[in-house]
């Protein structure tokens, strides 16, 4: 495994590769998997407790093979092609996204996420990541140690961020757009709402420009509308009268809807003086 940039979560020290684990000189050490990412989680919680479960990860696979998200996954390859350098992919998921960035000739692509099924999943979609389990809010990496990041649909840690970019790195944030799904809300909602599309606020990364990705794709069938509705953060708020409402579609037409943000690190060194 490719561990160069990677830092022993427990002391922080330069992790190198024995065997089948990665060790520190204080003699810590982490399995690599089977499959051939490493937990860099620490503590008794394992990651499937503290992150998405083994089904939910199952599920959101099943769900993005099916492609209605290709636009958003070609969108984001079409930004990378022609960059070169070491990419992180901030909470990864199972790795749709990922292996795709990891096809890009140029980009040596990593990626994490807290759930250990979301990266055993994102391993085995594309042998070529460098893959490991970890905490967004502690991330087992050198200082500076990328060019790019990105970040989809997670939380935005600007402290992280700033520690693991480069000078002058750079970080795409993707977050849904304002009609996002709207066509989904019509059909469960008496009054559908847009979201907000409201960028975070920060300090030190620098907002280089905004892009929208819209689309509008046809759920083919009642599974898959089902499945797109579960995967929304607005579900669990949503009255079981109102789900209901979705079972009397066989196909639902909707638009898809994504804000790109491109931000760029501070050139100077100070971002990076936080020791991980
Ligand atoms: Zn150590």
């Amino acid at each position: 495994m490719n561990c160069d940039v990677l830092r022993c979560p427990v002391c922080g020290g330069a992790l190198a590769q024995a065997d089948r684990s990665l060790r520190c000189g204080a003699g810590h050490c982490f399995d690599l998997a089977k499959e051939g990412y490493v937990n860099l989680l620490t503590g008794s919680r394992p990651g499937d407790a503290t992150g998405d479960s083994k089904e939910a990860a199952r599920f959101r696979r099943d769900f993005l093979n099916k492609g209605y998200y290709a636009p958003l996954r070609d969108a984001l390859t079409a930004r990378f092609a022609g960059r070169s350098g070491r990419l992180l992919d901030l909470c990864c998921g199972e790795g749709y996204y990922t292996a795709a960035l990891g096809s890009l000739p140029g980009l040596e692509v990593w990626g994490f996420d807290l759930a250990r099924e979301m990266v055993r999943l994102a391993a085995k979609r594309n042998t070529a990541l460098t893959l490991f389990v970890a905490n967004l809010a502690r991330i087992p990496v050198e200082n500076g140690a990328f060019d790019w990041a990105t970040l989809l649909f997670a939380p935005f840690q600007e402290k992280e961020l700033l520690r693991v970019l480069k000078p002058g790195g750079r970080l795409t944030l993707v977050i849904p757009g304002r009609r996002h799904l709207y066509g989904l809300k019509q059909a469960v909602y008496d009054k559908p709402y847009e979201n907000d599309e409201a960028l975070p606020p920060t300090e030190r990364l620098r907002l280089l420009g905004t892009e929208k990705l819209s689309a509008r794709i046809t759920l083919q069938s009642r599974e898959d509308i089902r499945a797109v509705f579960r995967m929304t953060p607005y579900y669990y708020r949503t009255s079981p009268a109102d789900r209901a409402k979705l079972e009397r579609f066989g196909t639902l037409d909707t638009e898809i809807e994504f804000l790109f943000a491109e931000y760029e690190a501070p050139a100077d060194k100070e971002a990076q003086t936080v020791i991980f």
